[in-house]
């Protein structure tokens, strides 16, 4: 049955409060206004940063349907809409690529300024919603939204991918991409260069794996579930450190270890705590330290200068650095075998389990679960 310009009744996970499980519901997805494209999710991945609205790191309103890293095929578009048709396999883009905003024109940025990061609106450009819900209005998540069976996003918030990537791919979403581009692309890490990534999560893991795709020829991982370790190993990662095994800080431990600091370090626990101990691991002349965690917004770094003026940088990433128009490139790159993505995926669940997937990555057990539709 054709269901273009028609409303979609389907199943999807909604946050009603914040704290809470979240409850499966049957929800009407509105068609696609104009520049509008309605997805039929296939696969979605959870993130930490879902996990950071739930728990009021990252603002957001409420209720709203979470999700970011999904991976989906086109089923309708609305008038004006030329990047992609139905049927085209797509992967929905948190930061989006308006091609006209400072940002867009700028090769050093691809933070997009129709962006909704911190969910200020939690709606569509035109500032409405498409998803309703036992009659009341549902909020979206960065424009994504892909803990829903069908969500609509702006058309400068869509990918087009190789029709055969598979469903993993869907990590390319946000997760891999923030990691592994927070390495080659915000860091820059050299070839023979030393690092440190700090939160051995999705992200930290990816961020190992572009440290060790530039080169990198040690590579310091940083983390608390000693279980992970033989993993980052294998992907690159040339020894593990667990904080609580030191009563010292953990920098000192690695600025001993490498002959007064790291080259590159990157933050991938979102905790002022890693944050500072990132900085003071890198070489105090010329460390380079990549925040990409997100702490709650009360909390603010304790920074003396000092340690930035003998030469330290301070730099944070959103995505990775990566813009839209790289989405199909990586996917392509994936299914060329020339970066992996599937040492991610710890799980593969269905969509009423995904307070288990919830419960999985707040417990620092395995790396992502998976929910496909
Ligand atoms: P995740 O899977 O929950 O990973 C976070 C990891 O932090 C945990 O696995 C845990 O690893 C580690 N951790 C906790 N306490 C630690 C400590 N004391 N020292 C070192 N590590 C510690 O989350 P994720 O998806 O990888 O995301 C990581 C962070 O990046 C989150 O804050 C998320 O919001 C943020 N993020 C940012 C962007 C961006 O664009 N900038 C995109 C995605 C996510 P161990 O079990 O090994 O301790
Ligand atoms: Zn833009
Ligand atoms: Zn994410």
């Amino acid at each position: 049955m054709c269901t273009t310009g028609k409303d979609i009744v389907c199943r999807a996970a909604v946050a009603w409060e914040p704290h809470k499980p979240l409850s499966i519901e049957q929800i009407t997805v509105a068609p696609p206004k104009a520049h509008e494209v309605r997805i039929k999710i296939l696969a979605t991945g959870i993130c930490g940063s879902d996990s950071s609205v739930l728990k009021e790191i990252i603002t957001s309103k409420f209720p709203v349907i979470l999700g970011h890293e999904g991976i989906g095929v086109v089923e309708s578009i609305g008038p004006g809409v030329t990047c992609v048709k139905p049927g085209d396999k797509v992967i929905p883009l948190f930061m989006p690529q308006c091609g006209s905003c400072r940002a867009c024109h700028s090769s050093n940025s691809n933070f997009c300024e129709k962006n909704d990061l911190g969910a200020k609106a939690g709606l569509m450009q035109d500032k409405t919603s498409r998803f309703t819900c036992r009659g009341k209005p549902i909020y979206n998540l960065m424009g994504t939204s892909t803990f829903t069976e069908y969500t609509v996003v702006a058309d400068i918030a869509v990918a087009k991918i190789d029709p055969k990537a598979p469903l993993e791919s869907c990590l390319i979403g946000c997760g891999f991409a923030t990691g592994y581009g927070a390495a080659v692309n915000t860091a820059k890490v050299t070839p023979g260069s030393t690092c440190a990534v700090f939160g051995l999560g999705g992200v930290g893991f990816s961020a190992i794996a572009g440290c060790k795709s530039a080169g990198a020829s040690r590579i310091i991982g940083v983390g608390t579930h000693k279980d992970k370790y033989p993993k980052a190993i294998e992907l690159g990662a040339t020894e593990c450190l667990n904080p609580k095994d030191y009563d010292k800080p953990i920098y000192e431990v690695i600025c001993e270890k490498t002959n007064g600091g790291v080259d590159y370090a990157i933050e991938c626990a979102g905790r002022i705590e890693t944050m500072m101990n990132a900085l003071q691991s890198t070489y105090c002349g010329s460390g380079v330290t990549v925040v990409l965690g997100l702490a709650s917004p009360t909390e603010r770094l304790p920074l003396d200068p000092l340690l930035l003026l003998t030469g330290r940088a301070l730099k944070g990433s959103v995505y990775g650095g990566y813009k839209g128009e790289e989405v199909s490139k990586l996917v392509d790159d994936y299914m060329k075998k020339k970066i992996n993505v599937s040492f991610l995926v710890s799980r593969t669940m269905k969509l009423d389990q995904i307070n288990e997937a919830f419960a999985l990555l707040s417990s620092g057990q395995g790396l992502r679960s998976i929910i496909e539709f």
